[in-house]
């Protein structure tokens, strides 16, 4: 039996809508950023959830990370709001920042880069297996509210040039484990780091303030990094005030919440790379 594909932000199926391939990073990328790799080093681990066995994949997938599709949006979605309300405003600065240039950043500007990573990180999480770190009402909440989701904190930087994209999604699994409150659901964040040229963005999304407010050590690694939280609160800028970050750095605050084990409530679930 065929399972009838939902496009995930508006929640209609055929043959009412059209399902068609969303990009996680446009392919308009391959064009602004000609000496990408036309190659993805793919690492993912996960636990299995029939064997409870922990999963490491590692393989080469000769494909431009600015090729990788999903298959959950609708045409409708895809060429409408997506590209009009959510890519395309956030072109001039993606450009200059992605190719190491100078741009001024200003809070409109936090604000749309900041719902532009929000989107990317959320559909970026589709390529994993299943539970999702995003739920169908957050997506609903990234189209209807064009923001991100409540609990949602956003990092900016200027990191090392590198030729090869790195994007890692490590989802996060909030466990309550309250005594009294054992039917509590186990609900799911993520922190998706995004890593394009000299452009890099870090995406923590929590599902509550009680599962941010228990990932403070990881916070703390951020506020110790040369970056500019963009999100909730935008600021003005220059892209180029900010002093590089190097690339073993980007890895590190991309797999912090993995490093600082905050506390056993919060474990690290599932993650890939590009
Ligand atoms: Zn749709």
């Amino acid at each position: 039996m065929q399972i009838m594909k939902v496009c995930v932000f508006c929640g209609k199926s055929p043959p009412e809508v059209k399902i068609t391939r969303e990009h996680v990073l446009r392919n308009r990328f391959n064009k602004v950023f000609t000496h990408a790799w036309g190659e993805m080093d793919w690492n993912q681990k996960y636990v299995d959830k029939t064997t409870g066995e922990f999963i490491v994949v590692n393989r080469k997938i000769p494909q431009s990370p600015f090729d990788q599709t999903i298959n959950d949006v609708c045409k409708i979605c895809n060429e409408g709001w997506l590209n009009v309300q959510v890519e395309q405003p956030v072109e001039k600065y993606l450009d200059c920042m992605v190719l190491g240039k100078d741009v001024k950043v200003d809070v409109e500007a936090c604000a749309l880069l900041s719902r532009w990573s929000a989107k990317t990180a959320a559909v970026r999480g589709l390529v994993d297996p299943p539970p999702y770190a995003t739920t169908a009402e957050e997506f609903r909440w990234l189209m209807e509210e064009l923001k991100p989701i409540p609990n949602t904190h956003i990092w900016l930087g200027r990191s090392e040039a590198r030729t090869k994209t790195y994007v890692r999604h490590l989802k996060l699994k909030h466990v309550c484990s309250y005594v009294y409150m054992p039917r509590m659901p186990t609900t799911y964040g993520h922190l998706t780091t995004i890593a394009i040229g000299n452009m890099v963005v870090f995406v923590l999304a929590c599902s509550s303030t009680k599962m941010f407010n228990e990932l403070q050590m990881t916070v703390n690694e951020f506020k110790k990094a040369p970056l500019k939280k963009i999100y909730p609160e935008g600021l003005n800028f220059n892209f180029h005030d900010l002093p590089e970050i190097s690339h073993s750095w980007v890895v590190h605050l991309s797999s912090t919440t993995n490093d600082a084990k905050p506390k056993p409530l919060v474990v690290w679930f599932a993650g890939a790379d590009i």
